[in-house]
């Protein structure tokens, strides 16, 4: 369902030079990244070195001041981009799950599906309980929210963000406000879509996740990539001394 046309070798996502400045504060000083399909790339750093604003830069919701952002080859950042149309290429879940309480999680599952995709209703709720199933929770689609654990909420909010197809997953700390225990039925399901293909670019505080699911790790400080490389070269063998003080301190 990838809306894509571009071929296989253009970067999924292509970050270059982007700058983000809050009043005199530069936030994002000159990011340079490239996201190809099927990589699970990991964005690690500490509270406030731009971890959250990278995310919302790629998906519209803050502007860049300078740089500009590809998404499979075209420029998202261009003010004449259509950017509800761009935010509907990206699959987004945040730190807190942001189900519609008055909506049954199916319907949360389908409302973009349905009236931003302009899927029929009957075929919105085949794919949504398809994906529901996948996750195993299908039993719960007619169910509300608030009858859910936190860890099922932050998979159908998940499964909702895959149901239109996305070209790129963004996760922002998305295990962070659940109670330790739900964590990991999370990041499992985050581990499997990675397996699967699904390509993913998540800000996370989970090292030992990071370490054993992503394909690259991006070490972010004071707005700039310090460090980026295979997980075992920077958790095995960091080579900047800003890379190794942050992991000593949270690992
Ligand atoms: P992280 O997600 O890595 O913790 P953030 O991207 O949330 O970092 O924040 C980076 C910096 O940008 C912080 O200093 C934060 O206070 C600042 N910041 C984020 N959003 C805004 C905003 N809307 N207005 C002003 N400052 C902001
Ligand atoms: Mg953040």
């Amino acid at each position: 369902m990838s809306a894509s046309t571009a071929d296989s070798a253009t970067p999924v996502l292509r970050l270059e030079n982007v700058v983000k400045t809050f009043g005199d504060r530069v936030v994002l000083a000159g990011i340079d990244l490239t996201v190809d399909a099927h990589e699970v790339i990991a964005l690690i750093g500490a509270s406030g070195s731009g971890k959250s604003t990278l995310l919302r830069t790629i998906n519209l919701l803050e502007q860049v001041d300078d740089g500009r952002v590809l998404l499979t080859g075209t420029d998202i950042t261009d003010p004449r981009i259509d950017a509800d149309a761009v935010r509907a290429r990206f699959g987004t879940v945040f730190q807190h799950y942001n189900l519609f309480p008055h909506l049954t999680v199916l319907d949360n599952v389908t409302l973009a599906l349905r009236h931003v995709h302009g899927v029929g209703k009957a075929a919105a709720a085949a794919r949504g309980l398809e994906l529901l199933d996948r996750v195993g929770l299908a039993d719960f689609a007619r169910s509300y929210p608030d009858r859910l654990s936190g860890g099922q909420q932050q998979r159908v909010a998940i499964v909702r963000a895959l149901a239109s197809g996305p070209e790129v997953l963004l996760l922002d700390e998305i295990t962070s406000a659940l109670d330790p225990e739900l964590v990991g039925e999370v990041l499992e399901l985050v581990r499997d879509l990675g397996a699967s293909g699904t390509t993913i670019l998540m800000a996370t505080h989970e090292m030992a996740f990071a370490r054993d699911v992503a394909t690259r790790v991006v070490f972010l400080d004071a707005g700039v990539i310090r460090e980026e490389g295979t997980p075992d070269q920077i958790f095995g063998a960091p080579r900047d001394p800003r890379t190794r003080a942050f992991l000593d301190r949270v690992t």
